[in-house]
């Protein structure tokens, strides 16, 4: 996790920042708190404890300037400064609000990492624009069958229970990656077959590139992008199967066989495969990017690079979402996961 953004944490004594713990039965500001709040914060005491982290809920502080906030769960690693803090936040919560509590958190010389339980479509566009100086991450909140809280993170295509990704966050698990110029394309690739009747063989025809939001990019535009042709080399040199990148044809495409090395005229139809495989490429973006509609990636991400999902490096290929490995995926996942709340 990247750290020093803030200012250091002022002494206490000077800059009036001070820290007191409530009496047991007092937290939760006289309102009721919810099983649901109460089962994130010890969760999340688990985790950092478990990270070698100091960890206390339910901590108060002042800015420099006076203002105060509150934090679920505050931590520091032993014998340094109070320096993370964990918020669980179940009630709806509008971006504007996250971020002027940040930015409290900020003055302090904390950062603030929210779990954010309640609706997620209320960020809808924090989520299609995260920023780093906001870390905030969708968290999948219920009830079983006898009332018992349980909670997911949602990162990375994963679903990480609350401890796990509290821990992880403290010890360099979690991830930026963000630069004005990394672009990631997906290639989306069609099931075939060559046509040709010595040859008959599986090949995997590409029907579209798009942005990772779902802006497609025309063929022989993405294939000028710095890094493409390198990236595309090596998602064959992956798939074996993958026919060469496509030109435009009449009213069609044309590529060329893997196997054979004869032409494939086809029309790019998605309807004409019941599977199709994605696979991420990172490419640079070019000055006239942005107006195609290839924004510079920004996301949080977990663990090794190499399971990164919807990534890629600047001319490389990133972790290939092919539907048969996904529904074992799914299929692993599904057994994890109670009915949400
Ligand atoms: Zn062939």
């Amino acid at each position: 996790m990247p750290y020093g953004k803030g200012r250091a944490i002022p002494k206490e004594s000077r800059l009036g920042t001070r820290f007191f713990a409530h009496p047991p039965g007092q937290a939760g500001q006289g309102a009721k708190e919810s099983d649901i709040h109460l089962y994130l914060k010890a969760q999340c005491l688990l985790g950092a404890r478990a990270a070698g982290w100091e960890a206390l809920p339910e901590q108060s502080g002042l800015t420099p300037e006076g203002e105060d906030w509150r934090a679920d769960v505050l931590c520091r690693r032993p014998g340094a400064n109070w320096s993370v803090a964990f918020e669980a936040q179940v009630q709806l919560q509008a971006e504007a609000t996250y971020r002027r509590r940040q930015t409290r958190y900020a003055a302090s010389g904390i950062r603030a990492l929210w779990l954010v339980g309640h609706e997620h479509s209320l960020l809808s566009r924090y989520w299609l624009e995260p920023d780093q100086d906001l870390p905030a991450f969708k968290t999948h909140i219920w009830k079983d069958e006898r009332g018992r809280p349980g909670a997911h993170v949602l990162i990375d295509g994963q679903c990480l229970p609350i401890a796990e990704f509290v821990s992880g966050a403290l010890t360099k698990q979690l991830h930026w990656s963000g630069d004005a110029r990394h672009g990631v394309l997906h290639l989306v690739l069609r099931d075939d077959q060559c046509w040709h009747r010595t040859c008959q063989r599986k090949v995997r025809l590409t029907i579209k590139i798009q942005t990772t939001r779902g802006t497609p990019i025309d063929l022989s535009t993405a294939q000028d992008f710095a890094g493409y042709r390198e990236a595309y080399a090596k998602a064959q040199a992956a798939l074996p199967d993958l026919a060469s990148h496509p030109q435009p044809f009449r009213k069609g495409l044309l590529s060329r066989c893997p196997h054979c090395g004869r032409d494939i005229r086809y029309q790019a139809h998605e309807w004409a495969s019941p599977t199709l495989t994605t696979v991420p490429i990172g490419v640079t973006i070019p000055d006239h990017g942005i107006r195609l509609g290839l924004t510079p990636h920004a996301q949080w991400h977990w663990g090794p690079q190499t399971h990164w999902t919807n990534w890629a490096p600047i001319g490389e290929i990133g972790a290939i979402c092919d539907p048969e490995i996904s529904a074992q995926v799914a299929l692993q996942s599904h057994s994890r996961t109670p009915h949400p709340l």
